[in-house]
């Protein structure tokens, strides 16, 4: 039989490797829950249907809860997090258009590189990775003329919260857009779109919202749309041009307009959406508030049961990102191989240090079903294991940090 005939022959598929429970402590993808994959896997449903229909108003709906926005302009994109930096440079960015860009870690400076490819004149603004962007600095960057300025809310690479107090005024007064990556802040970090004066913004499902990754929730005000209605030339990306999938997504504003048929723009990844909307459901069911407060009181009790171990956090208290700890690594340990040990030998997942920080830091996510006493416990215990003792004080850290 020739080589072509035997993989036509039927019964030959190879094994398939099976895939093992992990608890994902790490920068994304965080834990899913189980109502989350249930809900994963109802039946596929046409992305027309009445039902579905009714689906993408629940979720859209759900979203502005997520957001704290009024904006009928928002939806879940068909693309993981990066999709939606696209999305958003993309759409609100014109060729020679002036932009303030914050950079101080790895999520900063992917935007500032999509940025440059959209025709950008970019005013980058940076801070050392590890700490915030001086307000200030972004302020006095902020010169007549401005387009945009893009801040990343929750830098992933650095676990720093960069504060936006000041900057939707100063963008207002020069008729600049205030853009946001919110992919790890969203639901575990205070932050309001309407609230906060944000134009538009960007996040990722497998992050805080604890979904599997592959859609990219994103949110655009009045003053975002309108500059997208004015622009000289179409947006250079069909796919993520928000007035085609507009079309699909947004139902009409106006109550007593007559509904707008949604026309086809995308094959909707259907089941992908029953995840996010239940997962939304969850978010909403605790109350933002509510969220914000555990995971900065999950943030913090881990952070001081790892100090036992001696693990210091990067970031100065008042810049420190909830969902994500950052911590150096104790000097004489090898990460590497702990991290690999903790994976293997325990199941769980933290990841390392990104670019200058490879090999100095370790990232721990704090995010949504991962921010709570359960999970961290355990991965105390299996640090204790691994590092050969400190599980009693480390555990005891713990629960102060949790009781205060
Ligand atoms: C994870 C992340 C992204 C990218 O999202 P993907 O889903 O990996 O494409 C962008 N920005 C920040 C701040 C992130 O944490």
């Amino acid at each position: 039989m020739s080589a072509r005939a035997r993989t036509h022959a039927a019964g030959t598929a190879p094994a398939l490797t099976p895939i093992p429970e992990r608890l994902l402590l790490g920068a994304g993808p965080s834990p899913v829950p189980r109502s989350v994959l249930d809900a994963l896997a109802e039946p596929t449903i046409g992305h027309l249907d009445p039902v579905f229909v009714q689906v993408m108003e629940e979720t859209a709906a759900l979203l502005r809860t997520a957001f704290d926005t009024a904006n009928p302009a928002t939806l879940p994109l068909s693309t993981t997090g990066s999709g939606g930096m696209d999305a958003l440079v993309v759409n609100f960015i014109e060729p020679g258009d002036r932009v303030v860009c914050g950079v101080n870690g790895l999520f900063g400076e992917r935007m500032a590189d999509a940025l440059t490819r959209a025709g950008a004149e970019l005013v980058r603004v940076e801070a050392p990775w590890g700490r915030a962007l001086a307000v200030e600095d972004l302020l006095a960057a902020a010169e007549p003329g401005l387009r945009a300025m893009v801040v990343i809310h929750g830098e992933t690479s650095t676990g720093v919260c960069q504060p936006l107090d000041g900057l939707a005024a100063a963008c207002r007064e020069r008729e600049a857009l205030l853009l946001v990556d919110c992919v790890t802040s969203l639901s575990g970090q205070p932050l309001s779109i309407d609230g906060d004066g944000v134009d538009a913004a960007f996040s990722g499902t497998q992050k805080c919202l604890n979904c599997p990754p592959g859609l990219s929730p994103f949110t655009a005000g009045p003053r975002a749309l309108e500059r997208l209605g004015a622009r000289a030339q179409p947006p250079r990306s069909w796919y993520l041009d928000l007035s085609l999938v507009g079309a699909y997504w947004v139902g009409p504003t106006d109550p007593d307009a007559a509904p707008r048929p949604r026309t086809y723009h995308h094959t909707a990844p259907v089941n992908l959406i029953y995840g996010l909307r239940e997962a939304l459901r969850l978010v909403v069911e605790e109350g933002l508030a509510a969220r914000w407060r555990r995971h900065r009181r999950a943030h913090e009790a881990l952070r001081q049961a790892l100090g036992v171990f001696g693990f210091e956090r990067l970031a100065p208290a008042e810049e420190a990102l909830a969902p994500l700890l950052a911590l150096r690594v104790p000097d004489g340990l090898d990460e590497a191989d702990l991290r690999a040990r903790l994976l293997r030998e325990h199941g769980i997942e933290v990841s390392g240090g990104l670019g200058p920080l490879a090999g100095q830091i370790w990232r721990i996510g704090v995010m949504g079903v991962g921010a709570r006493p359960d999970p961290q416990r355990r991965l105390v215990q299996a640090l204790a294991d691994v590092l050969g003792g400190g599980a009693g004080e480390a555990l005891s850290a713990l629960q102060a940090g949790w009781e205060q």
